[in-house]
């Protein structure tokens, strides 16, 4: 039997080892476009490859098919991810719930795939672009540009289109929709988000802990705290990378989307109020700037100041109650509207794809074209920023190979 893989990314490294373990006299090549297995790998969790998480949470997942995410991901938990890194001498440590490689470096996994490849006796045709899959009499044929492959099955392992540089080339897809599957649209998600007339600009390169929440056509949505990382555009950080998706989708169905951001999230408002009545009719302070810097970084409290019509150098004592109120109401609810993410070229996933519809989740193989196998992120299903993307990766993989 001659398996055929695209993509020697994640999913694609876990196919190859699942179906050699389960069948060593099998014959597996990969095809990967780049002249490294494990690009995008590589860049995981900031080059420390954040590659699983113990906490889940069936809303950590998202998708149209979501109960069929559900099934998939129930074939191979974060526990069975952990044995087989141990399994092929990558130790782990977690921080919280969150799995890295103990090395804290991204190139250790890849390292060990690639080791484990080569054991198995994987046949690696890397700077191998597939162009085009065709379905044959006796299976598919994968053209590269120097020569056509033919194989009994195939799969399908050629992640998103998110970050070209990092390998987001979104084959895939055009793959898929050249086979006639059903594809959910592409959108960006794990994003940053861009503000309208960004009011926080001048507070660009400064971080704060803040709490974000999203507000899609007036309705309040997800909301998550953390570290807000201020960009001249906008908005970034895990935080907004977790409402990303949602906002995405939401400027793609030509809704309003904007945030709301509380800038203290640990105090509720009439704390907040109490300390800046507190603080603000303090007589030791000289300036509103100076009784706000105790509270922010700097910026970002010139920033609450100016959107709240209140001059920094002012006087501190001679603040009027009207001018708190409006600078508490700035504190906890500052509303940015935003126009746009900062697309493919910057996005971590991308949400859509090839539908689960088209795949069955007990084996990860097409219902329309048996002996081919889909996996990872060129799949609709998409998860949040912790090591969750990666999960379903391994996950597929290791249910297409082992199926295969
Ligand atoms: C900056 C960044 C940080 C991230 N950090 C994390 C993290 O810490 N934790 C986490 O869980 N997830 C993280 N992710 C997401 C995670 O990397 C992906 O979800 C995962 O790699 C997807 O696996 P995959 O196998 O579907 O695709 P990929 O890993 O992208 O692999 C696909 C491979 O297919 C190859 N390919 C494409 N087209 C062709 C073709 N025509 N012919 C041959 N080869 C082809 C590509 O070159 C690529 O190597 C991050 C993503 C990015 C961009």
């Amino acid at each position: 039997m001659k398996i055929g893989i695209i993509g020697g990314g994640a999913s694609g490294m876990m196919a190859a080892i699942s179906a050699k373990r389960k069948n060593p006299q099998y014959e597996v090549h990969i095809f990967e476009r780049n002249e490294i297995l494990g690009r995008k790998i590589n860049a995981t969790g900031n080059g420390r490859c954040n590659f699983t998480n113990l906490c889940f949470d069936k809303n950590f997942y998202f998708g149209e098919e979501r109960d069929r995410i559900l099934s998939i991901l129930e074939a191979f938990s974060p526990n069975d991810t952990l044995d087989f890194f141990n399994d092929l001498g990558v130790l782990y440590h977690l921080k919280d719930t969150y799995a890295y490689p103990r090395s804290e470096q991204a190139a250790t996994v890849v390292d060990a795939f690639t080791q484990e490849l080569n054991h198995l006796g994987v046949v690696l045709h890397c700077n191998a672009a597939v162009t085009a899959v065709d379905r044959t009499k006796q299976g598919y044929c994968l053209r590269t540009e120097q020569q056509n492959f033919f194989f009994d099955k195939i799969i399908i392992a050629s992640g998103s289109k998110a970050n070209p540089k990092l390998s987001g080339y979104g084959d895939g897809y055009l793959f898929g929709k050249k086979l006639g599957l059903q594809i959910v649209p592409v959108l960006p998600a794990l994003v940053q988000l861009v503000v309208a007339n960004n009011p926080l600009k001048t507070a660009a390169k400064t971080r704060c802990y803040a709490r974000v929440t999203s507000v899609i056509d007036q309705q309040e949505g997800d909301s998550h705290k953390g570290e807000l990382q201020i960009t001249d555009y906008g908005i970034s950080g895990i935080l907004v990378f977790q409402i990303s998706r949602h906002i995405s989708k939401a400027l793609w169905e030509k809704k309003r989307a904007s945030v709301l951001l509380d800038f203290m999230p640990e105090y509720t408002k009439e704390e907040v109020l109490r300390l800046l009545t507190k603080y603000f009719y303090h007589s030791r302070t000289t300036s509103c700037e100076n009784v706000m810097a105790g509270f922010f970084h700097r910026k970002v409290g010139k920033v609450l100041l100016k959107q709240s019509g209140i001059d920094g150098n002012k006087k501190n004592t001679t603040i009027s109650k009207k001018d708190l109120e409006v600078l508490l109401k700035n504190i906890k609810e500052m509303k940015l509207t935003i126009t746009d993410t900062k697309g493919f070229d910057s996005a971590q996933i991308c949400q859509g794809g090839i539908s689960l519809k088209e795949i069955n989740p007990q084996t990860m193989e097409s219902y329309q074209y048996p002996g081919l196998y889909i996996t990872g992120e060129v799949l609709d299903a998409d998860g949040i920023c912790g090591g969750y993307n990666l999960q379903w990766a391994w996950a597929t993989g290791n249910l297409a190979g082992r199926n295969v």
